[in-house]
């Protein structure tokens, strides 16, 4: 019998096709790299030169934090009951890291569509996660109102979109915490431990998406994802960049 979300969570998807295609008109889809117009619909945001040098980073071990190859499954065969799985787009370096500290910080808000899609694109074209929803990883109140947005919800909007899923602000931040920035792994990990709480309802048996812009130690989507799971969710993970090698 195929697995239905529960009923709070059907939310309503948000695909205005003439809209997008209006947009696209307008703005048309640009290669991230270089600028090149890029063919409306385009899965990938990079013209065929740039997507040449690139390939997606792909699966990594929410376990043992290695390239898983292929899919998902890693041979170490830990298991993080919470956190079934994690795609990275990138890794965080070279235009990436500008990308997407003009993003955040430079208020350039338009490259989560992009983003977004792009990652969107991959995940269906994966086995291994086939969500009933998505959900972003919040930021708290306090931050979204001084950065105007929250990134992540911008990038899992767009996400959805192209995966044709709803996107819920399902967790929110009660406290605004340190930034992970400046700390070790363990510190990251206390700074946002319990930092997250789930909107009430059940989540029983939903398949999750949960989205955030970087994955470093992980300490924030693993504490978001224990969260979902906490409330019945099977969750899955995707980033834009992974950076393995910001803290030891
Ligand atoms: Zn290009
Ligand atoms: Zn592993």
């Amino acid at each position: 019998m195929p697995r239905r979300p529960p009923h709070s969570l059907k939310a309503p998807v948000a695909p205005i096709r003439w809209a997008e295609s209006f947009i696209e008109l307008i703005f048309p889809e640009r290669c991230l790299f270089c600028r090149a117009v890029l063919p409306p619909g385009a899965g990938r945001a990079l013209c065929s030169s740039c997507g040449r040098l690139f390939s997606p980073v792909g699966f990594i071990c929410p376990a043992c934090e290695n390239l898983a190859s292929g899919d998902s499954s890693c041979r170490c065969l830990t298991d993080l009951p919470f956190l079934k799985s994690l795609f990275a787009l990138a890794f965080y370096e070279d235009q990436w890291r500008l990308l997407l500290h003009n993003l955040k910080y430079g208020g350039r808000r338009s490259l989560a569509r992009p983003l977004g899609r792009w990652l969107g694109f991959e995940i269906m074209q994966g086995q291994p996660c086939r969500p009933d929803l998505v959900v972003p990883v919040p930021l708290h109140r306090r931050r979204e109102k001084e950065r105007g947005f929250n990134q992540s919800r911008l990038i899992a909007d767009h996400a959805a979109r192209v995966m044709g899923k709803p996107a819920l602000p399902l967790l929110a931040k009660n406290r605004d915490t340190l930034s992970q920035t400046t700390l070790s792994r363990r510190e990251r990990l206390e700074n946002v431990s319990g930092a997250f709480s789930a909107l009430p309802g059940s989540l029983e048996g939903a398949s999750v998406l949960l989205i955030d812009d970087v994955y470093s130690t992980g300490s924030t989507l693993k504490e978001g994802a224990r969260v979902l799971h906490a409330r019945g969710a099977v969750v899955s993970g995707a980033v834009i960049a992974y950076n393995p090698s910001a803290v030891k």
